[in-house]
C-alpha cells in the first residue's frame, strides 16, 4: 500500500480488514520524520507511546471490537493542544517542560475514533504570528521551498503533512491559522464554526476566536476527521449543542444553481497578480460545473485586521495572565539571584520567558482593556464586530458560499517581514473576519505561483453550514487536485 498519498479512509479500511496493521502505517510515517524533518523542522516531539497506542488498535480488530473511522490513522497534533504525559508548549520557553496531567477534547475524540498521535508540531510562540519564525524551537520551512515561510502558526501542522509525515494533521485558527498555512503548502484545511469543536485543553490564545480544525490531503479527509472532532462538550461552555452531519457522506455531485458570494472588496488592485489569477481560476471551474458567481458588497472588512488586533491582543493579555511560574512553567533562578518581592517575582518569570511578539501582543492588549481606553478601544472592536457579523448574514441572504483569496500573496521569504509587525497584521486582511463572525472558512489548493509555490483559495460559509464548504471544496478538488502534487525532494 503506497501509504504516502493514501486517504485517510483508505488507510482506516485497509487497517481494519487487516490488510495492513496500525504498527506498520505508524511505523512508516515515523521513518519519514526521522528521514526528513530535520530540514523541515515541523515536530518538536514525538509521541514515545504511538506504537504502543497503534499496537492497541491491532489488538482491538483482533479481537472482533469495533474500531472507529480513524482506526490507526497517524495524526500530528499542533503543540497547543494539551496530550496527558507528552510534553505540550505551545512553542514557548514559559512552557517548554510542560506536561499536561490531561488531554484536550479533541485529542481524546480523534483517539476515540481510533487515531494514533504522532507528535506534537511547531508554531509561532501562543500561535501568535503569520510566519511561524518565533517558535522556541526555530522557524519552519516551506517544503515547496526551503527559503520561504510556511506562514502562520500551524505551520508544522501544514509541513508535516505536505512533506508527507502524516496523512492528518489538527491545527487551531484564531485569525487564520489553519488556512494560510494550508494556502502556502498546498493542503487543505478548514477552521469550523465557532463552537463546532470543544476548546478544552487548548492553550487560549484569544477565547472569543480560538477554534481547533483538521488539515489533510482532501476534502473527504478533512470532513471524516471533523466528523470526529465535533460535538458538544459539558468541558466548554461555547461549544454548541448542534447535531453533528455525515459531511463526508453528502457531498454533492454537482453544484447546479449554487450562488457564490465574491465581495468585492476582496478582489482589489493591491492582490498578487498570481493570487488573482488563481483565483479567477477557481470561480471559471465553479461556473463550468454549474455554480453561479454573485457579486456581493462586504465594506466593514476593512476594519477587521484593526478590530481582530484588538480583541485577540486583550484576550490574550488576559488569558496569559495565568502564566506566572507560581505553578507550573518557567521559573528564573531565584536561588542565585533571589527576588524582593511577588512583583519581581512574577515580573522575572514573565520577562524572561514570553518572546518580543508575545509581549508585545500582552501590552497592546492590557493596554486597550486598561480603564479609561476600555470604551474607546476594546467594547467599540466589540461593537464593530457585531455590525462585521450583522453585514455578513446579510451578505449570504444572497449567496451560499463566499470565495475569496486566502492571503493578498503566495508564501514570502524567511525573514522578510519578521522585523515589521505591522505588514505582517495586514497579511490577515482575508482571513480574520471570518473569526470574528464565527463563520467557518476553508482554504482549498487551487494552483501554483509562478515560482511553483502552492496557492489556496478561501470559502466562506452560514455558521453551522460546513456541508455547503464541503461540496464547493469538493469541485475545486475534482477540477483543479492541486493537493495531489507532491513537493520535489519528497
Ligand atoms: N496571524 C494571526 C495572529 O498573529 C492569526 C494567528 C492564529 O490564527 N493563531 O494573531
Amino acid at each position: 500500500m503506497e501509504l504516502n498519498t493514501s486517504s485517510i479512509t483508505s488507510i482506516a479500511e485497509a487497517v481494519k480488514t487487516k490488510k495492513i496493521s496500525a504498527v506498520e502505517v505508524t511505523s512508516h510515517f515515523l521513518a519519514r520524520i526521522d528521514q526528513h524533518d530535520k530540514k523541515i523542522n515541523s515536530f518538536v516531539s514525538l509521541n514515545a507511546r504511538a506504537l504502543e497506542e497503534a499496537a492497541s488498535i491491532d489488538k482491538r480488530i483482533a479481537a472482533g471490537e469495533s474500531v472507529g473511522a480513524l482506526a490507526g490513522v497517524p495524526v500530528a497534533v499542533k503543540d497547543l493542544l494539551c496530550t496527558e504525559g507528552l510534553r505540550t508548549t505551545a512553542c514557548s520557553k514559559i512552557l517548554e517542560n510542560f506536561v499536561p496531567p490531561y488531554s484536550a477534547t479533541v485529542v481524546e475524540k480523534l483517539r476515540a475514533a481510533g487515531a494514533v498521535v504522532l507528535g506534537k508540531t511547531s508554531l509561532d510562540e501562543f500561535a501568535m504570528g503569520s510566519s511561524n519564525e518565533t517558535s522556541i524551537f526555530g522557524s519552519v520551512k516551506n517544503t515547496w521551498n526551503l527559503y520561504y515561510v510556511p506562514v502562520v502558526s500551524s505551520g508544522g501542522s501544514a509541513e508535516a503533512l505536505a512533506a508527507r509525515l502524516a496523512p492528518a494533521a489538527i491545527g487551531t485558527d484564531t485569525g487564520g491559522s489553519i488556512r494560510q498555512p494550508a494556502s502556502f503548502c498546498g493542503v487543505y484545511g478548514i477552521k469550523p464554526t465557532y463552537g463546532r469543536v470543544s476548546r478544552y485543553g487548548i492553550i487560549a490564545f484569544a477565547s472569543s476566536l480560538d477554534q481547533a480544525g483538521p488539515m489533510a490531503h482532501s476534502t473527504e479527509d478533512c470532513a471524516v476527521l471533523l466528523e470526529a472532532m465535533s460535538g458538544k462538550d459539558r468541558l466548554d461552555a461555547t461549544s454548541a449543542s448542534i447535531e453533528v452531519p455525515s459531511w463526508s457522506k453528502s457531498l454533492r455531485k454537482d453544484l447546479k444553481g449554487l450562488r457564490i458570494g465574491l465581495p468585492k472588496e476582496y478582489f482589489s488592485e493591491a492582490l498578487d497578480p498570481d493570487v488573482a489569477r488563481v483565483t479567477q481560476e477557481a470561480i471559471a471551474a465553479l461556473k463550468a460545473v454549474g455554480a453561479e458567481p454573485v457579486e456581493i458588497s462586504l465594506p466593514l472588512v476593512k476594519y477587521a485586521v484593526s478590530i481582530y488586533y484588538l480583541i485577540a491582543t486583550s484576550e490574550a493579555s488576559s488569558n496569559l495572565a495565568r502564566y506566572d511560574g507560581v505553578r507550573f512553567g518557567y521559573r528564573s533562578n531565584f536561588d542565585e539571584n533571589p527576588a524582593a518581592d511577588l512583583g519581581e517575582f512574577y515580573a522575572r518569570n514573565r520577562g524572561e520567558a514570553f518572546g518580543a511578539e508575545v509581549k508585545r501582543r500582552i501590552m497592546l492588549g492590557t493596554y486597550a482593556l486598561s480603564s479609561g481606553y476600555y470604551d474607546a478601544y476594546y467594547q467599540k472592536a466589540g461593537q464593530v464586530r457585531r455590525l462585521l457579523r450583522d453585514e455578513f448574514l446579510q451578505a449570504f441572504e444572497k449567496c451560499d458560499v463566499i470565495l475569496s483569496p486566502v492571503t493578498t500573496s503566495p508564501a514570502f521569504k524567511l525573514g522578510e517581514r519578521i522585523s515589521n509587525p505591522l505588514e505582517m497584521y495586514l497579511n490577515d486582511i482575508f482571513t480574520t473576519s471570518t473569526n470574528l463572525a464565527g463563520l467557518p472558512g476553508m482554504s482549498v489548493p487551487v494552483g501554483f505561483s509562478k515560482l511553483g509555490l502552492p496557492i489556496g483559495v478561501q470559502l466562506m460559509a452560514k455558521h453551522f453550514d460546513e456541508q455547503r464548504i464541503f461540496d464547493v471544496s469538493k469541485a475545486l478538488e475534482t477540477a483543479f487536485k492541486a493537493g495531489e502534487k507532491v513537493p520535489n525532494g519528497i
